[in-house]
């Protein structure tokens, strides 16, 4: 793609993302969401349940034409030390990667984050079996 597309469409993803700037309702848990108060450029994702939409193949573009409810799978750290979420489509199932917003529920960050914790694929208690068997010189 040259220079010359790309600006093109970018500007056609800034129009789109200005034509969303009015409060809309969750799809899934049915809350008014005023994208104002995400604290950055562009929201993807409900603050409260942090479900998305498939709208976008690269984020504010709604290139997509899936429209997909996008649930938030996992949450991981970058770099910079901010945390992102892990959107996975329950339509097509592709994965994205979003920017967490300042409002977004940090109750709901933290159960995502914290559910391979609670839910580990082997049971715990062969943890202190193995943390023995480690230990044993
Ligand atoms: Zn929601
Ligand atoms: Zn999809």
């Amino acid at each position: 793609m040259d220079r010359k597309n790309k600006r093109k469409q970018l500007e056609k993803g800034y129009y789109k993302a200005h034509a969303c700037h009015e409060v809309f309702t969750c799809k899934v848990c049915g809350r008014a969401v005023d994208p104002a108060g995400a604290g950055s450029g562009h929201r993807n994702h409900c603050p409260n349940c942090l479900s998305s939409l498939h709208v976008d193949d690269e984020p504010g573009d709604r290139a997509a034409g899936c429209g997909g409810v996008m649930d938030p799978v996992g949450v991981w750290v970058r770099k910079n030390g901010e945390w992102a979420v892990i959107h996975r489509c329950r339509r097509c199932g592709v994965l994205h990667s979003n920017r967490t917003a300042a409002d977004d529920n940090p109750v709901k960050l933290l159960s995502i984050a914290l559910q391979p914790l609670a839910r580990p694929p082997f049971p715990l208690e062969h943890m202190r079996e193995l943390a023995e068997r480690l230990m044993k010189p």
